[in-house]
């Protein structure tokens, strides 16, 4: 939990109030802990991001509206700023309390409307993904039953309205503008009040953990495969130029100095591709899966697609500048050094 009587956080904290926003910590079952829902007390009443499919997490939503005076039943929006499951996975219990409209970017709706099928599709992929860089069989079939098991923090919900860049959610006393910010997931959102300077960005940005760009499959069969690393650091420029004085994450504390914290997620992305262009220089041509398991050793095996997406997203960026090149064998890649 955020400590936000800590001098640092203490005025961060009433300048929210002042806004009208409230952040409410929502218990999650995963390892990146609670997740921030932002209630507006604005006309409409809106939330951002109910939190995962959970008792736990409704009971803790309808605490954290209590505390401010409201039931679910008085929400009059819910917005979703990405299609990730511990975000999105009370969409439905809470629009069947409330009838709050729902909001998304038009990307994110089909992870909200059609959640199971999306979730399948992307598994399905996922698996012959892991074994094209090298991961065994029998553990990307273990992973798949995984992932199909946390499918259930998921939920699915009609979409009543989506957004695109440069749109406008309007309220009573604030209009916050759209931008979308992909990487951490294709469907990042971000919501910018002009007024304020204050910046709702989700898991775009967070303080204490970098925000895993993952990799996701392709919008259509034989597409190749986002690259999801060089998108997210394409999003995080962007974001960088924005005159924010606070930015709202999905987890952890609101940040004060989002420039500085982007220009270290720049270094650290740098110092590990380094990283991974020595560990190719050294020992020769390696799968995507082999320069996980050198880097983190079994972690590699049981997080095998998050450090796959990360060892990838790495590799991306060394193959654009052309410094490393990828060959296929019997359907598994190897990437190397070009000469
Ligand atoms: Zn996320």
């Amino acid at each position: 939990m955020v400590d936000r009587e800590s001098p640092e956080l203490k005025p961060l904290f009433e300048r929210m109030e002042s806004e009208g926003i409230h952040m409410l910590e929502i218990p999650t079952p995963f390892a990146v802990g609670p997740v921030n829902c932002y209630l507006i007390e604005d006309d409409p009443l809106t939330i951002f991001d109910p939190g995962p499919n959970s008792g736990e997490a409704i009971e803790a939503l309808v605490v954290g509206l209590r505390a401010r005076g409201h039931e679910l039943a008085d929400l009059e929006r819910i917005v979703v700023t990405h299609q990730h499951i511990d975000h999105q996975g009370l969409v439905q219990v809470v629009q069947h309390a409330s009838g709050a409209e729902v909001v998304c970017l038009d990307v994110c709706k089909p992870w909200i409307e059609s959640f199971n099928e999306e979730s399948s599709a992307t598994d399905r992929w996922a698996s012959g993904m892991l074994v094209q860089h090298g991961v065994g069989e029998e553990v990307a079939v273990a992973l798949r039953a995984v992932a199909k098991a946390f499918r259930g923090w998921g939920c699915e919900s009609p979409v009543d309205r989506t957004l695109t860049e440069g749109d406008f959610l309007e309220f009573r006393d604030r209009k916050l503008e759209v931008f979308h910010r992909p990487g951490h997931s294709s469907s990042d959102t971000v919501f910018w009040n002009a007024e304020t300077s204050t910046l709702l960005a989700a898991d775009h940005l967070i303080k204490h953990i970098s925000s895993n760009p993952l990799l996701e499959r392709p919008a259509s069969e034989g597409e190749p495969r986002p690259q999801e690393l060089v998108l997210y650091i394409e999003s995080l420029k962007k974001t960088r130029e924005m005159p924010a004085t606070v930015t709202l994450s999905g987890h952890g504390e609101p940040i004060v100095d989002h420039a500085a914290l982007i220009d270290e997620r720049f270094a650290s992305t740098e110092k590990r591709v380094e990283k991974l262009y020595k560990m190719l220089e050294d020992g020769g041509a390696q799968t995507a899966h082999e320069l996980a398991r050198g880097t983190w050793g079994n972690i590699a095996v049981t997080q095998a697609f998050l450090t796959l997406s990360e060892v990838l997203g790495n590799l991306d960026i060394l193959e654009n500048a052309g410094r490393v090149v990828p060959t296929e064998t019997d359907g598994v890649i190897k990437y190397s050094v070009t000469a």
